[in-house]
């Protein structure tokens, strides 16, 4: 089945806003096996809407329309959308007294036009919206399905996932099931050609992949007539594709990222973590802090941008700066060494490198990059050369650190199992 995504909001149009909505659906248009041929950005005007609802209708089978569900006057969606269609509204009574409640609850006074939000189209589906006053709405005719959910991501999202996706599923006559194998430290290139095999002779499920920073994601899809079937299709893939990549998967689960894979092998292994950066300038820490529950592991995160600061937090020599520069083998080996003494964490990481644009030399060009890890003692550095802008380079560095952390502990625990070393 096709599906297109209307987007509707003169924010959107003029780039006020970014369009993350249409970006989120459309990824999970895929993830449902839905194709997705057009995506339309659509203003608050009720002749462009209608003529866009229109023109959408006569190429896709089922619209997926986002925003313009308020109170106000220039929320007009589901008016336009029900003219399209042809439905009359109507006041649908429980929606009527959910907005009740929400107000209520919330200790607020509802003015008149909320009531508008609680007419809706004659025949329609509502979909509940817990996070807000405007319910979503699908509306069937003659095969064609069109779902209206409010604008706000924190509304649309629950909405889409809990009430949408179950309909989705049954119109298309069963389940799609998908399971992702993260990996990391495998270029997506190489990661590609070692599942080139499989993506060619599959074709339920099917395989995608997916490059990341840092990261490749390959996607494991498989359509069934129910949930089990599927996932039944989906292990022995998953399977597959763990054993060729080994210790490169860091998991298979949806909701964990790399930064919380990472901290789980801290946690698992007891050991506690410092940071010290340079010319990442804390977004390691802060990658770091995105996993709740992270300060029983992470302790602390030097960002010593300057030699100054490198000296006085880290203890860093003033003789080795001089002699190695900023940007060495070397100092990333003391910072990593000195964060360590300093905070007696057991695993520390420290990252320095030239960001650009400006301060490269033929010696050190912009996107020299080193990473020190040093767990329980054992220091390794590795030496990165990234392209692209500063961002990149910053972004890039950061995602590095967390997969070189990551194969350092990995290291280290399987020489301690295969070499007698001792903690
Ligand atoms: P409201 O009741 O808040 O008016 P609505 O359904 O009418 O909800 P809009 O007025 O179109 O939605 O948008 C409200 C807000 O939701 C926008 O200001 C924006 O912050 C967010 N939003 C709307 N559409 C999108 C989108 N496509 N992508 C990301 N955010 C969006
Ligand atoms: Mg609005």
């Amino acid at each position: 089945m096709t599906v297109e995504l209307i987007s509707v909001g003169t924010e959107i149009l003029l780039g006020n806003i970014v369009n993350t909505n249409a970006a989120y659906l459309a990824e999970k248009c895929a993830w449902l096996g839905l194709s997705c041929y057009y995506q339309d950005v659509v203003g608050d005007n009720e002749e462009r809407l209608y003529e866009t609802i229109r023109t959408a209708l006569s190429r896709a089978d089922i619209l997926l329309i986002s925003g313009g569900l308020g109170p106000t006057q220039d929320d007009l969606t589901k008016e336009v959308a029900a003219k399209v269609m042809e439905k009359p509204l109507y006041l649908h009574e429980e929606s009527k007294e959910a907005i009740r409640r929400f107000f209520d609850k919330r200790g607020m006074e509802i003015t008149d036009n909320n009531w508008k939000q609680a007419m809706v189209p004659e025949g329609c589906i509502v979909l509940d919206n817990p996070n807000g006053t405007a319910p979503g709405v699908i509306m069937e005719k003659d095969g064609r399905h069109i779902v209206l959910m409010p604008g706000p991501p924190n509304e649309m999202i629950p909405m889409f996932e809990t009430s949408v996706i179950p309909y989705l599923n049954r119109l298309q006559n069963g389940v799609i099931y998908s399971q992702t194998v993260k990996i990391c430290g495998v270029g997506e290139s190489k990661a590609e050609s070692m599942v080139k095999d499989l993506i060619e002779s599959q074709s339920n499920p099917t395989i995608a992949t997916y490059a990341k920073t840092g990261e490749v994601h390959l996607r494991v899809t498989a359509k069934a007539e129910d949930e089990k079937a599927a996932k039944k299709l989906v292990k022995p893939v998953v399977k597959e594709l763990k054993g060729r990549f080994g210790s490169s998967v860091y998991t298979t689960e949806d909701n964990v990222t790399l930064e919380r894979s990472v901290v789980d092998l801290l946690r698992a292994n007891h050991l506690t973590l410092v940071t010290a950066e340079s010319c990442t300038g804390g977004m390691l820490a802060a990658r770091l802090v995105n996993v709740a529950g992270v300060s029983d592991v992470f302790r602390a995160g030097y960002v010593t941008y300057s030699n100054k600061a490198k000296r006085r937090l880290l203890g860093i020599k003033k003789s080795s700066l001089a002699k190695h520069g900023a940007v060495s083998k070397e100092i990333a080996r003391e910072m990593a060494k000195g964060a360590a003494l300093i905070s007696k964490a057991d695993a520390t990481v420290s990252v320095t490198g030239i960001a650009g644009p400006d301060g490269g030399t033929e010696e050190k060009p912009v996107g020299l990059v080193y990473i020190a890890c040093n767990v329980c003692g054992k220091i390794t550095v590795k030496e990165y050369h990234f392209s692209g802008n500063r961002a990149k380079i910053r972004e890039n560095t950061v995602s590095a650190a967390l997969v070189f952390l990551r194969e350092c502990i990995l290291q280290y625990y399987s020489e301690m199992t295969f070499g007698g070393k001792d903690k």
